[in-house]
């Protein structure tokens, strides 16, 4: 038996969220079991814990997008028993039961080895989050945004793409305005490596098609009128990655910024990227996070908090990043 959190769909608005003690047969195919020491809680976990998106596709599920762990069994050469070894994507927690549980099993494809220089508590304190971050943040240099090009932006700065986002900029030399509804977390995006802190309510407005064009770039995962100011905004030439819907699925732009000044729009999946492009990504957070922010960053929970914080998460009330321990 393992435990594990378990939703069930309803006829009313949500689905009923219960912790469970289930039958290792009942853990779907795959031929890779993992112990699961760390999993996350996402935006898009706490969207489906809470019924507040339709994040789930199969029922009933387990949800949790993202664990790190310890190999159990294994009829993969890929794999043996003992070694650590992550995941994040690839539907898990959406489609097929995920990390919010003490077992997993999934196809050996789908897993990584745990990254050099990471423990499997500080891979799921990124989580998926970080790992967005990472991604959004490549996608910005391969696209030519260097750090003299000017200030960048990060919107939802102080969540868990955003926190990440920021320190990973700041890092590696770009000067970084973090965009907030929480202008109270200035000193804490401070930490993280912003130099300047601005109100999210600045994006909130209807834009011109073309504002003053004031950005190098910009990693956004807010969405809606938020995404839409940001790209007005943008210098010739710059870059914005667009990961998230945290203010709405809806896009009220004109395509003033890309016709007239070359500013690219580049989406960010990190559910189906290739192994290659996430090991990569994986590497090059082991080597760039500095693990003491990542500490003061995170709250651990235990799996039994998880209900009570997917609710706080989707309110906004979330700073930084929520890992989960699974005794
Ligand atoms: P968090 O909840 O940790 O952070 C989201 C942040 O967005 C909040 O902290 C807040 O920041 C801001 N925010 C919250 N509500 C609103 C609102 N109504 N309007 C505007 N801003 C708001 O989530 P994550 O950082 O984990 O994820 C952020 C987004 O990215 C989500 O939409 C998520 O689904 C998406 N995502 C997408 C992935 C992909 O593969 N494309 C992968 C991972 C995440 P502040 O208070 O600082 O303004």
């Amino acid at each position: 038996m393992f435990e594990a959190l378990y939703l069930e769909k309803t006829d009313r608005n949500g689905p009923t969220a219960t912790l469970r003690h289930l039958p290792e047969s009942a853990l779907p195919e795959g031929d890779v079991t993992v112990r699961v020491h760390w999993s996350g809680l996402n935006y898009k976990d706490a969207l489906a814990i809470t019924g507040r998106g339709p994040v789930v596709r199969a029922w009933p599920m387990v949800p949790g997008i993202d664990f790190a762990g310890v190999v159990e069994q294994s009829t993969s050469p890929a794999f043996s028993a003992g070694q650590e070894v992550m995941l994040n994507g690839w539907g898990v927690g959406e489609k097929h039961w995920g990390g919010l549980a003490q077992k997993a099993r999934v196809p050996h494809d789908w897993l990584l080895p745990l990254p050099t220089g990471l423990s499997a508590q500080q891979v799921m304190a990124l989580g998926t989050a970080g790992f967005t971050a990472m991604l959004c943040v490549q996608a910005l240099v391969r696209e030519g945004v260097e750090p003299h090009d000017g200030p960048v932006l990060v919107t939802g700065a102080t969540g868990g793409v955003g926190s990440v986002a920021v320190m990973l900029l700041a890092k590696m030399g770009y000067e970084v305005v973090a965009v907030t509804g929480r202008l109270e977390e200035q000193p804490y995006l401070q930490k993280l490596g912003a130099a300047d802190v601005l109100a999210r309510s600045h994006f909130e407005m209807p834009s011109r098609p073309l504002e003053n064009a004031r950005w190098a770039g910009a990693v956004d995962v807010v969405g809606g009128q938020v995404l839409a100011s940001v790209c007005a905004a943008i210098k010739p030439r710059g870059v914005v990655t667009a990961c998230g819907l945290a203010g709405g699925m809806d896009f009220p732009a004109t395509v003033a910024p890309f016709i007239l000044r070359g500013v690219t729009l580049v989406g960010i999946d990190s559910v189906m990227c290739p192994q290659n492009v996430r090991q990569q990504a994986w590497a090059r957070l082991a080597t760039l996070v500095d693990k003491d922010l990542l500490e003061g960053m995170t709250r651990i929970l235990p799996l039994s908090g998880v209900l009570n914080a997917a609710t706080d998460l989707l309110d906004g009330k979330i700073k930084g990043r929520l890992v989960v321990e699974i005794p």
